[in-house]
């Protein structure tokens, strides 16, 4: 994760703002100083229900493409591509938005049970 920094004021040492720091080191309001950092701040793991796409239904429409608050949804030619679980946090609007209900929303921990019960078979 790229690092922030506040600066407080002329002449005054400049701190970086990790997830220790205390409520007098961030900034006001917990404004953004730096552009762009979303792309650095993975919000996965926020996520407890995970989009599952269903290529044989999929009429890549991209209305979830259009639709998606975390532009977690990657088209390649047109074409719906994949998730960007990195950035995906599960708030089942793409699901929602499919006409062809194409996506499915099923928790994290049902997807783990599965995982291990295919490794253990
Ligand atoms: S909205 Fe549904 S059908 Fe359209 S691209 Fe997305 S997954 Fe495919
Ligand atoms: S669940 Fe929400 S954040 Fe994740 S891909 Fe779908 S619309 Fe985007």
């Amino acid at each position: 994760m790229t690092p922030f920094y506040r600066n407080f004021g002329q002449g005054k040492k400049t701190r970086k703002i990790h997830s220790g720091s205390n409520w007098k080191e961030i900034t006001k309001a917990g404004n953004i100083y730096e552009p762009g950092n979303a792309s650095t701040y993975e919000t996965g793991g926020w996520r407890t229900l995970k989009p599952v796409w269903n290529e044989e239904r999929c009429i890549h429409c991209l209305i979830c493409w259009r639709y998606c608050p975390d532009a977690s949804i990657i088209a390649t030619d047109g074409k719906f591509d994949s998730f960007n679980y990195k950035h995906c946090k599960g708030c089942g609007i793409c699901a929602n938005v499919c006409p062809v209900h194409a996506i499915d929303m099923f928790s994290e921990d049902e997807i783990d049970e599965q995982k291990e019960a295919r490794r253990n078979e």
